[in-house]
């Protein structure tokens, strides 16, 4: 049986039944009471606009770097509403969305890449510490797996030499699912309670001095004189500079559009497995788990013994635009639901508590991107895709590397000078993503094979992805 083929069974939506519309993540007690939205008129060194981590990270690392800057955080709704909160944890070191799309970039640069991004995980293990932030951090390593055969030589090609590669028995020895041929066992990854992550770096921000203010939408940002001005609906910052974190949302730069589109991604939780549940699937080393199609799964543990799973859908909505009522997709939920069946059927009394979707800012390169404006006092960053949980925090030290206008060994890299292709503009976009989806899907339905679709895209150095 293979995922491609699966059609949602009256199991899947019996196990769905009762899983509460929202992040599991954000259902916690723990979730802090938002700040006041900004009432007036306030000034600051900086100001960031954007609660996730790229924000947090941002405003933490330009006091660490420059202790007693005065700092303004703005967040349109509350802090790690949005990917932040609700993401499936996973901590790569990769700053490039995997090795095989680093080196495909920038084949140059890898080995600075890849030791970047090492130092990058080092460094958010070192601040949970540093700031005791109960994020839930494992160093688990990741565990990709291969679901049909022609994964299984891709799978072992490319391990690097401090992964392990797994065969079938291997694999399902250390967890148990008839759906896995092999696996790669890949140390560089980390697992978090992502709104915790988040929380702690608010907090951490807050001691450090760093003001907050929630429920504040910037709806314009200009140039007057020496300031940038960011204006909000109850009033506006005048700052020496700005750091634009606003992932998939519309940027307040109009030119940073073209580059990012909002992709949803769909998760569930389970409700906390048994001892005998658990016992049956193995997974003692609790890695994060996700397989290697185009359209691909990720999955893990929770500390209380959920498993997350989530993925294969990456649903882009005609218009292009951000809306609430995406964040849920039935359809999506019953075939993650009829998936995690496949994957786990011994598993089969275990129901769902939780379900929700989340946006993504996908660029056609798969990794954030960086830039300035209005005279190198205004520094962006955006396109994670769905990997940016570490990334983020290399991110924050671009930008403001990006404004402190002195070049750096982050600053003189092709990786962070380079800029995406743009995506084109509506109604363009809807049947140019549309023909990108089908081709993805095509082929994982047959082998891998690549159309002249996606050959053709390979050659300009552009794709789609979650
Ligand atoms: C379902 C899902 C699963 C994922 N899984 C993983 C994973 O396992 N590992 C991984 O590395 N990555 C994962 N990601 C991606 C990761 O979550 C994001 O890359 C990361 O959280 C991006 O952080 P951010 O701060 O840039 O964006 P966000 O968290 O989206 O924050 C942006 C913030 O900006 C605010 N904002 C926007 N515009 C304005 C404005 N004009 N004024 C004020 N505020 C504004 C928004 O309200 C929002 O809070 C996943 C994402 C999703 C959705």
């Amino acid at each position: 049986m293979r995922y491609v083929d699966a059609v949602p069974s009256a199991w899947a939506a019996r196990s769905l039944a009762d899983a509460a519309p929202g992040p599991f993540w954000l259902d916690d007690p723990a979730r802090p009471e938002p700040h006041p939205p900004l009432a007036g008129s306030t000034t600051a060194d900086l100001v960031v606009v954007g609660g996730g981590y790229t924000g947090l990270w941002t405003a933490l690392r330009a006091t660490e770097r420059e202790p007693g800057r005065d700092v303004l955080l703005v967040e349109g709704r509350s802090v790690a509403w949005a990917a932040s909160g609700r993401n499936g944890g996973f901590v790569a070191a990769s700053l490039t969305q995997g090795e095989a799309n680093g080196s495909s970039r920038f084949p140059d640069e890898m080995d600075v890449l890849r030791r970047l991004g090492r130092d990058n995980l080092d460094a958010i293990e070192a601040a949970v510490d540093r700031y005791g932030i109960d994020a839930e951090l494992e160093r688990t390593g990741a565990l990709d797996v291969a679901t049909e055969e022609h994964q299984v030589e891709a799978l072992r090609a490319e391990a690097g030499p401090d992964d392990r590669f797994l065969d079938t028995t291997a694999v399902r020895d250390e967890i148990d699912s008839p759906m896995f041929l092999a696996g790669l066992w890949s140390p560089d990854t980390a697992l978090v309670h992502p709104a915790k992550l988040a929380w702690g770096l608010r907090r951490a921000c807050l001691d450090r001095g760093v003001r907050v203010v929630e429920g504040t939408v910037a709806r314009d940002l200009h140039r007057d004189g020496r300031h940038v001005v960011v204006r909000t609906d109850g009033g506006e910052v005048r700052a020496r500079q700005a750091v634009l974190a606003t992932n998939a949302f519309p940027s307040l730069l109009r030119r940073v559009r073209h580059f990012v589109v909002p992709v949803y991604d769909y998760v569930l939780m389970t409700r906390p497995l048994s001892a005998p549940e658990r016992a049956s699937v193995g997974w003692a080393h609790r890695q994060g788990l996700g397989d290697v199609a185009n359209q691909f799964h990720y999955s893990r543990l929770t500390a209380d013994g959920r498993i997350l799973w989530g993925g294969y859908d990456a649903v882009y909505h005609p218009g292009g635009r951000v809306r609430r009522a995406y964040e849920h997709r039935e359809q999506t939920y019953l075939r993650l639901a009829e998936h995690f069946r496949m994957t786990f059927p011994q598993l089969e009394d275990v129901t769902f508590t939780h379900r929700w979707g989340g946006v993504i800012d996908t660029c056609s390169r798969f990794m954030p991107f960086f830039g300035t404006a209005h005279g190198g006092a205004v520094a962006y960053a955006a396109g994670f895709t769905g990997l940016g949980v570490a990334s983020t925090r290399f991110a924050a030290d671009v930008v403001l590397d990006l404004l402190s206008g002195e070049a750096t060994e982050r600053t003189r890299l092709e990786m962070v000078r380079s800029m995406p292709l743009p995506f084109p503009p509506e109604p363009l976009a809807t049947p140019v993503i549309g023909l990108t989806r089908w081709s993805l899907d095509r082929a994982d339905r047959s082998q891998g094979r690549r159309n002249a679709w996606l050959r053709l895209l390979d050659t300009v150095g552009a794709g789609f992805d979650s």
